[in-house]
């Protein structure tokens, strides 16, 4: 299931009014009538349309629900997809409307930490979900009941009726009122599932989460969506990977980041020092005379790339120090210092573009 803003091509903060008017848009362009190949996503723009155009629907969504976890729930009953197109052609679709259907699809948002993310985990979620009713396995009747044809329009689910008018006899087709468009009724319903086939429980699924991931990635599990109306076929359940910013280390793709300080002293003798990577203590080599904005790699200490096709490097920035707060003693080391490598009064020329921070920082955006 793609993200119902993208399959509307609305930002996220669209208005009731551009949702409305995207929809009408894409439904005209993807209608059966019009574009028969076009059913699947005008299916989608629709259910996309369904969710959106409703605040309560819409809000779950963006907060990572599954928003037919309760107002869409007995939807054949309720507000469905005939309906919609109802609304918007007058007509709706031929023939009378089954009563088995496959499950939505839901998407549901989980927190992954980058530890996480980059050594895979595995996560119980609880959902709520429509599972199959395990009085009548589905099929929505009582015990001993069965479906059986619509009286009024015979099967048919929709009713025409011919009228009178001034350009001469317009013949109009309308949805069964008796049966909804179904085409059949269910005169004894289930008592446990009202006749939906399904019921609603909260249920626990364990995700495996694989190395890698990163914000977005979706996870898709078959079959792990809600179970149609009577009986029909289960959706499947998305989960979308949401990273939680790390304290230390930026992710960038399969590149990790981060800023060691470094006191001028270790910058200028150079330094072994331990750092505590994502797979624990790592040495790294400071060299003697180490300039602020140098940088260290360490190889394969990145994030691993989905299905397994090596590691990312681990790029420490070096930020050298300048000493604060000087003790009389080491404000008189520094003099020394000074005045051995006739620093007393620094030259004062400024660098060439080329050579200085700002032509560094240049190339490293323009990546020469
Ligand atoms: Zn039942
Ligand atoms: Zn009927």
């Amino acid at each position: 299931m793609a993200d119902h803003y993208q399959v509307l091509g609305v930002s996220r903060d669209a208005s009731a009014d551009e949702i409305k008017k995207a929809y009408r848009k894409l439904a005209r362009e993807l209608h059966p009538d019009i574009n028969p190949e076009e059913g699947d996503r005008f299916k989608e723009v629709t259910a996309a349309y369904e969710v959106l155009s409703d605040p309560q629907k819409r809000q779950m969504y963006d907060l990572g629900g599954d928003p037919f976890s309760s107002g869409g729930f007995n939807s054949a009953a309720g507000f469905g997809f005939g309906d919609i197109v109802d609304a918007f052609f007058g007509g709706g679709q031929r023939g009378p409307r089954p009563r088995t259907r496959r499950g939505q699809d839901a998407l549901i948002r989980i927190q992954v930490s980058l530890e996480e993310a980059a050594f895979g985990t595995t996560k119980d979620l609880t959902v709520d979900t429509a599972v199959r009713c395990s009085v009548c396995q589905g099929a929505g009747t009582a015990q001993g009941a069965s479906i059986i044809d619509c009286s009024m329009c015979h099967g048919r689910g929709e009713i025409q009726s011919v009228q009178k008018s001034f350009i001469g006899q317009v013949m109009t087709t309308r949805q069964c009122p008796q049966c909804n468009g179904f085409g059949t009724l269910n005169p004894h319903p289930c008592a446990e599932c009202a006749g939906d086939g399904r019921v609603r429980t909260r249920s626990t699924i364990t995700v495996n989460i694989p190395p890698g991931v990163e914000g977005g990635t979706r996870i898709q599990m078959t079959g792990q969506g809600e179970v149609g109306p009577g009986g029909g076929p289960s959706g499947d359940l998305y989960v979308e990977i949401i990273e939680i910013a790390h304290p230390v280390f930026q992710r960038h793709g399969d590149q990790l980041h981060a800023t060691l300080k470094l006191p001028v002293t270790a910058a200028a003798l150079g330094a072994n020092l331990e750092v505590e990577t994502i797979d624990g203590p790592q040495s790294i080599n400071v060299k003697p005379g180490t300039q602020s904005g140098e940088t260290v790699v360490l190889r394969q200490f990145g994030m691993p790339r989905l299905r397994g096709n090596g590691r990312g490097d681990l790029i420490v920035h070096l930020e050298v120090q300048t000493p604060t707060d000087l003790s009389k003693e080491q404000e008189e080391l520094l003099n020394q210092l000074a005045q051995l490598r006739g620093e007393e009064k620094p030259a004062a020329n400024f660098t060439e573009q080329s050579t200085g921070l700002f032509g560094k920082l240049k190339d490293a955006f323009t990546g020469r």
